[in-house]
């Protein structure tokens, strides 16, 4: 059955509806092959092929009912920071050990709505806080993408390593991911597939585990443009228990891949230029201006004289929030609890023992960042520059339609080679926390290898809800790119 998990999203869909194959012979096959690679990839902490095999029964009989939803019988997986009834959910940490939501995500609820089949739940960073996939309680993920004439093993990035892991290795169509700082596009930009964050508020977080909830926001990992449209068109919508989730209608995403994107302006952000860049990302990032310039968009430079501010107002502003959001993990109403001789003790020894170290680390810094002593000059002062970053991209957007940057400043590294060096590890987000932190919509795309063969992305920022034109334009240069590569199998 290895060509029905080969398959894209729009290709399974369209072999779904003529009945080519069944959502449940389409489930098997994505079951066995997860089976097959997990002991390798570690891609999926939980896997669930009883609940995959009856919800796409189920959907086999909705269709033949003629009541097929848009993605019914699709084979997706989902992070783990998505609540799912009934199902483990962990993001990735110990402290939720065993907890099984007694609700569902409405990002999940959405799919299911759809037509959509779980297959299982995807390994990413403890509480989605790193970009390697490391800090997970379940052990790291490893890129099915390896070096040209080398065994060792790649990170796929995180905190969606799982995700991103997943999709380029086959184990699933398409992928449910988040993103904080970076953590859908750098893992997307790492395997060779294609992530989106769209804009704050478009996809419900309601049922998502927290990370910082200003900055949080859910979109898929899929294989090309057109399925990552296609998904974030059914994850997205109002929702009235997410009170940050916008009141529009939701597009049909994908009718915008496939048009026309002459005359655009494109925006080429100078302080993204970083001294000591690869060349061949920078030779990338040319690439990609030819190939719009010969699209028929116009290219500007453009300004955005506070990007240099970005990365440690996001590492004041996330572990802020986090450390907040976190305070409510003490043990005593879900999750790990280790008993202690007090209350007091026993709140200390479970965070203790729950808790990874970047976590802790996060909740240290947040905590500080937010104690009477630093507020002004830390978390208040990190909430102006947030200020400053929106308002750079105001003006740009003032004179472009989109920008267009690299998506992580080098190809995916080795595994152990950067945690000992939490610093080293927070620069691979200086391209993608900008967006987050002005609310802004960012796609990444897969648009060539690497001297060593593996995936580079570029990155496209849009307006406040225009992600309709990134997936125009992220058609046009999928095109150009003729990303065809695919991980030699090892696993
Ligand atoms: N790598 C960033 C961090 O560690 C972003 C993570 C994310 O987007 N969830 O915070």
């Amino acid at each position: 059955m290895a060509a029905l998990t080969n398959m894209t999203l729009k290709a399974a869909l369209d072999g779904l509806s003529t009945k080519a194959f069944s959502a449940e012979e389409l489930a098997r096959a994505h079951v066995s092959a997860i089976a097959a690679a997990n002991p390798h990839l570690n891609a999926f902490v939980l896997e669930t092929p009883d609940k995959a095999i009856e919800m796409a029964r189920a959907s086999d009989e909705r269709r033949a009912k003629g009541e097929a939803g848009p993605l019914e019988g699709a084979s997706i997986g989902v992070k783990d920071l998505f609540c799912t009834e009934g199902v483990q959910s962990t993001a990735g940490s110990k402290i939720l050990n065993g907890f099984k939501p007694p609700y569902e995500s409405t990002v999940t609820a959405n799919l299911w709505r759809d037509g959509a089949v779980m297959l299982g739940k995807l390994n990413m960073d403890e509480f989605a806080m790193g970009s390697s996939n490391e800090t997970s309680a379940f052990g790291p993920v490893s890129n099915p993408w390896k070096a040209a004439g080398s065994n060792q093993a790649l990170t796929p990035g995180g905190s969606s390593g799982g995700s991103a892991s997943a999709v380029a290795a086959d184990l699933c169509l398409a992928a449910t991911a988040s993103d904080t700082g970076g953590s859908i596009r750098q893992p997307a930009a790492f395997t060779g597939t294609v992530g989106i964050k769209p804009t704050y508020g478009r996809c419900s977080r309601y049922g998502m585990i927290a990370f910082a909830s200003s900055l949080d926001q859910a979109g898929p990992i899929a294989k090309t443009v057109e399925d990552a449209a296609i998904l974030l068109t059914s994850m997205s919508g109002h929702d009235a228990k997410d009170s940050t989730s916008l009141d529009i209608e939701t597009p049909d995403f994908a009718s915008f891949v496939g048009k026309s994107i002459k005359g655009l302006r494109i925006g080429i952000p100078d302080e993204y230029r970083l001294d000591g860049m690869p060349s061949e990302i920078s030779k990338l990032w040319d690439e990609g201006i030819e190939w719009l310039k010969a699209a028929g968009c116009e290219i500007k430079r453009v300004s955005l004289p506070h990007t240099k501010y970005a990365l440690p107002a996001y590492y004041i502003i996330a572990p802020a929030e986090a450390s907040s959001n976190l305070a409510r993990y003490d043990g005593m109403r879900y999750g790990l609890r280790v008993d202690g001789g007090s209350l007091i003790d026993t709140y200390e020894k479970t965070r203790a023992e729950g808790f990874g170290a970047e976590v802790k680390r996060r909740v240290l810094i947040g905590a500080y960042v937010l104690s009477a002593g630093y507020y002004d000059a830390y978390y208040l002062k990190a909430q102006r520059v947030r200020r400053r970053i929106a308002e750079d991209f105001d003006k740009a957007f003032e004179e472009v339609d989109a920008l267009l940057t690299p998506t992580a400043p080098s190809a995916a590294f080795a595994l152990g080679d950067r945690v000992s060096d939490p610093i080293a590890m927070y620069l691979n987000d200086v391209f993608t926390v900008t967006t987050n932190l002005a609310g802004l919509p960012g796609l990444s795309l897969p648009a060539g290898l690497s001297g060593e063969g593996l995936p580079l992305g570029l990155q496209l920022i849009g307006r406040a809800l225009d992600e309709g034109t990134l997936f125009s334009i992220a058609g046009v240069m999928e095109d150009a790119a003729q990303f065809r590569a695919k991980p030699t199998r090892w696993w």
